[in-house]
Order: structure tokens, then C-alpha cells, then sequence
């Protein structure tokens, strides 16, 4: 039995076995902030005299991970970092606020966007980061161009490196991204999105309706592929949360995995987050839609760190798309994704009728 079927308990907020902080880092007083609220969790805290992180993992490749997977580095994101980057179809712009995550999901896409060891860095800069943003107001190219969208303004996704919530009690990066956009008047948005579910720092916070929650979900029935994460219904008890508090919401169902008998878990998991919502005055809800890809760079670490995943990364049902850079990706192939597409339609058009879909991809 799977951990959420089981009604196992969900898993405790993050405690890496270590956190370095890098001499710059330390002139920031959010870096600082960070070493101290570690240091009173009673994690080792380490002061490294310079700004290289000199990381040495074992060879064992399992042990590299599970030594990294606990490691938060506390750093200083250099200028090249805070050059925002578009990110369609999810927001205008992409902004990193920290970049990997202490969960182990086995598709997990960082295994195809960032190198080397998962270790979890955090931005002590926070206020350089979040300074640079109004240079990109109004320079949109998700919003400007899409009606349903165009009332959100400017948007930006924290979510692209990172899973914020799962950072939250060790850094308060997001709190402080929430509170410096409800801040801000501007028409713009803060958009993240979460497998975590301990929303109850961000609920009292002045956000101005400015940050979009969405919780990314997959059917219960498909948690081992989501170590390490909060229970599904978790999350969605954390959405109706922060759709009571203010805060507009949605549902981003990723990836989709066409495994045997997806039909039935993820019309239980429409149905599941259709009861969540059900009632709530005023719900502003989205829906995104992401079928499972990978490449053969990302294949290869996934296969690597989790060797023995049930996850289907086979050529079976599968095509090969290359993107507007060359790249290549395996995606489900035409007459699956039409399959998939069409009963996500109709399934949230039934459960969910006030939810609008910004995408399907
Ligand atoms: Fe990767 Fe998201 Fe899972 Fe974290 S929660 S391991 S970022 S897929």
C-alpha cells in the first residue's frame, strides 16, 4: 500500500543534516536570518571562509545522493542569475528564489535542468533578486498575448528550480516574496507551485491577492513515484486553505502519467480536489496541465538516482519532439495525448466548472 493510501503520516518539515553558508551570504542579513533559524533547529550550521562550496560526495552514487539530498547551501546568486528568463507557458518570467528540492520524486524535472550533485541552494540576496523585477513589469509575453490571463499582469514563477513551500521553515524566502508583491502595487503576480502542504506561515501574510498558490498533484495511487512529498490530500486541504485566505489558487496536475488505469485515479483526484474547493466564496481557480517528458539526460540521472523506479520512461507510446532550441524531449505520443487532453477537458469542465485551464501541454 502506498503512503497516502495508507493514511501515513505526512512527512515532517525538511531538516538537512547540514547547511554551509558562504562568506558572502553572510553579509546578507536573510542569509543570516537562515543560519540562525537552522542553528536553533539544532542542524550543523557551517560558516566556509570563501564562497566556494568545495563539496566533496562519495563515490557511491547512492550515498552522493542521499549526502546531497541533505545538504542546503546558503548562497549568493551571482547577476547572471538575476537576468530573469521567459518561462512560458507557466508565467511571463522565471524567478529563482532558491534551486533543488529536499523531496525524491522519480520523474523529477531538475534531473534535466540542473547539474551536478541535488543539493538544495538557497539566495541569501533575496531583496537584490525581488529588486530587479520591476524592470520586467509590462514586458510580459504569456500575459500580453493571452486573454485569460491578461487581468493577472506580469507574471512570475518561483517554482521552476525549486519547490518553495518545502524550503519555507528553513529560509522564509517565499513569506518574504508574498509580502514584498502584496507590497508592490503593480499589476503582477507571484506564481509557485508546491507538493508540500505547511501553508500556515503564508496564510496571515499581506499578499494583496498578487501570489497564485497551485498544489501540483497526481492521483494517490501514483505516490511512489512522489517520495518525500506531503499527501495529496494534504495539499489540497492546504489550496482550500489559501483560497479561504485570499489568495487566488490552482491545480497543477503534473506530470500526467499515462500508467495502467489512469482514467479512474485521475478522475478520483478531480473529484477529490473538486470536494476540497466545494463552498469556498470568491474561488479564483486555475488549472495547468503537464504530461510526463523526459530526455536522455534527464532519463539518465533519474535512472541513476533511482534505479528500479516503476516510473515507464520506455519508448512505449512514446514520440521524440525537439523544442524551438533543438533540444529533444520523449513526449506521449498523438493519439495519447488527444486521449489525455480530451478527459482532462471534460472531467474538470464537470467537477470544476469555474476553473479556467491555462494550458495543456
Ligand atoms: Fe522535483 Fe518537485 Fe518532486 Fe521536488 S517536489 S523532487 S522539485 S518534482
Amino acid at each position: 500500500m502506498d503512503q497516502q493510501a495508507s493514511g501515513a503520516r505526512a512527512p515532517r518539515a525538511w531538516r538537512p543534516r547540514r547547511v554551509l553558508v558562504t562568506r558572502s551570504a553572510m553579509t546578507f542579513a536573510h542569509g543570516r536570518q537562515i543560519a540562525e533559524r537552522a542553528a536553533a533547529q539544532g542542524i550543523k550550521v557551517v560558516a566556509l571562509a570563501g564562497d566556494r562550496l568545495n563539496l566533496a560526495f562519495p563515490d557511491d552514487p547512492r550515498r552522493a545522493y542521499a549526502e546531497a539530498k541533505n545538504t542546503l547551501a546558503v548562497t549568493v546568486a551571482p547577476p547572471s542569475k538575476r537576468r530573469l528568463q521567459p518561462i512560458a507557458p507557466s508565467a511571463d518570467w522565471r524567478v529563482d528564489l532558491a534551486e533543488g528540492c529536499p523531496a525524491h520524486c522519480s520523474y523529477c524535472y531538475l534531473a534535466g535542468s540542473l547539474k551536478g550533485p541535488p543539493i538544495t541552494r538557497v539566495y541569501a540576496n533575496l531583496d537584490e533578486i525581488l529588486g530587479t523585477l520591476p524592470d520586467y513589469l509590462g514586458r510580459g509575453t504569456i500575459t500580453s498575448r493571452s486573454d485569460a490571463r491578461a487581468h493577472e499582469g506580469t507574471t512570475f514563477e518561483a517554482s521552476c528550480y525549486t519547490d518553495p513551500l518545502a524550503l519555507e521553515p528553513l529560509t522564509g524566502s517565499l513569506s518574504a516574496a508574498i509580502a514584498w508583491f502584496g507590497a508592490w502595487q503593480a499589476d503582477a503576480q507571484l506564481r509557485f507551485t508546491t507538493k508540500f502542504a505547511d501553508v500556515t506561515p503564508l496564510l496571515a501574510l499581506d499578499h494583496g491577492g498578487r501570489t497564485r498558490m497551485r498544489a501540483s498533484l497526481n492521483p494517490p495511487a501514483f505516490a511512489r513515484f512522489e517520495g518525500g512529498t506531503a499527501r495529496v490530500h494534504d495539499r489540497l486541504a492546504a489550496l482550500a486553505r489559501m483560497a479561504t485566505a485570499g489568495y487566488p489558487v490552482g491545480l497543477t496536475i503534473a506530470p500526467i502519467i499515462a500508467a495502467a488505469g489512469w482514467e479512474e485515479a485521475y478522475g478520483a483526484l478531480i473529484a477529490d480536489a473538486a470536494a476540497a474547493l466545494a463552498g469556498l466564496p470568491d474561488l479564483d481557480l486555475t488549472v495547468e496541465l503537464i504530461t510526463h517528458r523526459f530526455n536522455t539526460g534527464s532519463k539518465a540521472v533519474l535512472d541513476s538516482w533511482y534505479p528500479g523506479s516503476a516510473l515507464d520512461m520506455s519508448e512505449t507510446n512514446r514520440v521524440t519532439k525537439r523544442t524551438k532550441f533543438g533540444a529533444e524531449k520523449q513526449v506521449y505520443d498523438a493519439a495519447t495525448m488527444r486521449s489525455l487532453r480530451g478527459f482532462f477537458e471534460r472531467q474538470i469542465a464537470d467537477a470544476l466548472p469555474a476553473a479556467r485551464i491555462l494550458y495543456s501541454t
